[in-house]
């Protein structure tokens, strides 16, 4: 580990994006929780972004009370599985207070896994299940992703103004403009070991310093994105939660911030974003 005055064991932080459901963590996941502890990582938000997964993230979310939380979405990714079957199971899945928020849902244009026009038809029909939320006094956040897509994921969201909660623009990883955009739409930003990867996340490195606080929220999107200026980096390249302290540093560094006040801001704001409790 490289040399540090941040002891993130004194830290609570909150992991807003871990893909804990993964199958690279069934043979060690509470072994992982258990580091993730250790590192001060207090809370996780276990990310939901298919129909095979969103179940898995509640019932994880379920086993571990106040420390895990899950999402329940369709990743555009996987947006040709929307079926209207698929949005009810998503509705039902809402009905649980352990899912704290609607997601992982939005637009990729950049690896267009599934056809855009599938794209847009599973985010706004995800977006419908945040307005029926909030219309029936069970508002829930948005955790939503963008890549290569900015200009359609502002217009569709842009229909629902008025009608949907918060929303937080996970991993962030575009450019100045589409951050201010972002901001000037009151949507938060989630930042990840994207920041670390000088081949492409250097743009990133400047840009932070312009997110406010309030609106800024940390995560690993385990086991994807290892930050590569881990030290030592894990043989099997697997990302986790533990890691978040060392995305944490970076970020402050950029920032120019002490390391405690970004931890503690960027909980702070996870908790208000998500309505989590206190840890326990
Ligand atoms: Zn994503």
């Amino acid at each position: 580990m490289r040399g540090s005055s941040f002891d993130a064991r004194s830290m609570q932080l909150v992991d807003i994006g871990a893909n804990l459901t993964h199958d690279s963590f069934d043979r060690d996941r509470d072994a992982v929780l258990e580091r993730a502890r250790a590192a001060g990582v207090v809370q996780m938000v276990v990310t939901g972004a298919s129909r095979e997964h969103s179940p898995k993230a509640l019932e994880l979310a379920r086993a571990h009370p106040g420390v895990l939380f899950a999402t329940a979405g369709v990743h555009p990714h996987h947006a040709v599985e929307y079926t209207a079957e698929c949005d009810a199971q998503m509705r039902e899945l809402h009905r649980h207070p352990e899912v704290v928020a609607v997601g992982e849902c939005g637009l990729d244009y950049f690896r267009d896994f599934s056809p855009r026009p599938a794209q847009r038809k599973a985010f706004e029909r995800q977006l419908e299940i945040a307005a029926d939320l909030a219309a029936a006094g069970n508002p829930k956040p948005l955790f939503l992703h963008q890549r290569d897509a900015h200009a359609d994921f502002v217009a569709i969201l842009r229909a629902f103004e008025g009608r949907i909660g918060p929303a937080v623009v996970h991993c962030f990883t575009g450019t100045r403009e589409e951050l201010f955009d972002c901001l000037d739409h009151d949507w938060h930003i989630g930042i990840t070991g994207w920041l670390c990867d000088e081949r492409r996340g250097a743009h990133l490195r400047e840009l932070v310093k312009h997110i406010p606080a309030q609106r800024l929220m940390v995560e690993t999107d385990a086991p994807y994105l290892l930050p590569r200026t881990l030290r030592p980096m894990p043989k099997d390249r697997r990302n986790e939660p533990a890691f978040l302290p060392h995305i944490v540093e970076e970020l402050a560094r950029d920032r120019g911030e002490d390391p405690a006040t970004t931890a503690a801001a960027s909980t702070a704001t996870a908790r208000a974003f998500f309505r989590l409790p206190e840890a326990g």
